[in-house]
C-alpha cells in the first residue's frame, strides 16, 4: 500500500497535469519577448491547447531593440509552428498614453498604463477573431508585479462578453527555472531592461552609479559568455576605426 502511494506521487511528479483554459478552447497569448514566452509556450503545447501569439509592444525603445526582441520571439514560434500575429509599432500612441508619468518608478502607474494599452489591444484582437481567453507572458518575469499585470489583463478582458484573462502564475511549479533552461537551450537574446526609454534611462543610471558601462543593444545572449560579444564588438569597432583612418 505504502509502495503504491509513493509510486503514484512519483508518477504525478513526472507527469504534471495539463493546463486548462478558464474560458472556451482558444487562447490568444500576448507575448513580450522570447525568454518570457519560451517556457509558457512549451507548457501550453504540452497541454494541447490551441493558441496564437500576439506581439504588440510599442513601448520597446529603441527600434533596434524592438526588432531584436520580436525577431527572437518569431524564431521560436516558427520552430514550434505557432501562428504569430505581429501588430503595429505605434510608439506615438504609447508616448501619448503615458504622458505625465515619465518619471514614475518601475511597477508604478506608468507601468499600469503600459500594460493596459497592450492588453486592451490584445482583447480587441481576441474579440474580433474569436478567442475566448487572453493571457500574457509579461507575468513570467520576477521583476514584474504579478497582481498589477493580472489587474490590467482582467480589466481588458471584461470589456467583452464571455472573455477571460488567464491569471495562471507561470513562475510557479518550476516555471522560473524552466524559463532560464529554455532560454539557454535556444540561446535567446537577453534584454537588460524592461523596454521603454524611461526604463532604459533608469537602468543606465543605476549602472553608471555602479561604475558599469551603459547598455549596448544586441550583444547579450543566454548561454553564451557576454565577454565574447563585448570582445567582438570592440574588435569590430577598432577595425572600423582602422578603416576610417
Ligand atoms: S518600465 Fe516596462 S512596463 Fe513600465 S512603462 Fe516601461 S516598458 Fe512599460
Amino acid at each position: 500500500m505504502t509502495h503504491s502511494t509513493n509510486k503514484s506521487k512519483t508518477d504525478k511528479k513526472l507527469k504534471p497535469e495539463p493546463l486548462v483554459l478558464p474560458a472556451g478552447d482558444k487562447l490568444l497569448l500576448h507575448s513580450c519577448c522570447a525568454p518570457c514566452s519560451g517556457d509558457v509556450m512549451n507548457e501550453i503545447e504540452r497541454s494541447g491547447i490551441e493558441y496564437t501569439i500576439l506581439f504588440y509592444n510599442p513601448n520597446i525603445h529603441p527600434r533596434k531593440e524592438y526588432d531584436l526582441r520580436k525577431e527572437e520571439n518569431m524564431r521560436y514560434a516558427e520552430k514550434l509552428n505557432v501562428p504569430f500575429i505581429d501588430l503595429d509599432y505605434d510608439k506615438d500612441n504609447w508616448f501619448e498614453r503615458i504622458r505625465g508619468f515619465e518619471n514614475e518608478p518601475e511597477r508604478g502607474h506608468r507601468c499600469t498604463l503600459c500594460f493596459d494599452m497592450r492588453f486592451e489591444r490584445t482583447a480587441l484582437y481576441a474579440y474580433e477573431h474569436g478567442f475566448s481567453t487572453i493571457c500574457s507572458t509579461l507575468g513570467t518575469s520576477r521583476w514584474k508585479d504579478f497582481n498589477q499585470i493580472n489587474g490590467s489583463g482582467e480589466r481588458a478582458a471584461s470589456r467583452y462578453p464571455d472573455m477571460a484573462y488567464w491569471t495562471h502564475n507561470w513562475r510557479k511549479g518550476g516555471g522560473s527555472q524552466r524559463m532560464l533552461d529554455v532560454s539557454k537551450e535556444e540561446e535567446f537574446y537577453q534584454q537588460e531592461y524592461c523596454g521603454c526609454v524611461y526604463s532604459l534611462r533608469d537602468t543606465n543610471k543605476h549602472r553608471m552609479d555602479q561604475g558599469r558601462p551603459p547598455i549596448r543593444h544586441g550583444i547579450k545572449y543566454y548561454g553564451k559568455p557576454e565577454t565574447d560579444y563585448e570582445a567582438k564588438a570592440l574588435a569590430a569597432k577598432e577595425a572600423q576605426t582602422d578603416t576610417d583612418a
